[in-house]
């Protein structure tokens, strides 16, 4: 009896051990997952806000303002 026991005991204890290592591995890399998705959204987010907020982007060329609305720098005609 014992004997049948003791190796069952083991086995739902080491599969036990891997379910919890793999659940808590698997909670990390999500939690993860979802900071990274969560930055990305609010730098999104910051991003949109900044343009509807005064519809002008600075120039990377010369480093006048243009209206995002015609997409060209009115000074130097650069992409913005
Ligand atoms: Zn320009």
């Amino acid at each position: 009896m014992l004997t049948e026991v003791v190796p069952l005991l083991i086995g739902l204890a080491m599969l036990g051990g891997l379910a919890m290592l793999a659940s808590s591995m698997g909670g990390r890399e999500d939690h993860r997952t979802r900071s990274r998705w969560d930055t990305r959204f609010d730098y999104e987010a910051r991003e949109l806000r900044r343009t509807d907020a005064t519809g002008v982007l600075t120039c990377r060329k010369c480093g006048s303002s243009g209206s995002e609305r015609a997409g060209v720098c009115p000074r130097c005609r650069a992409m913005l």
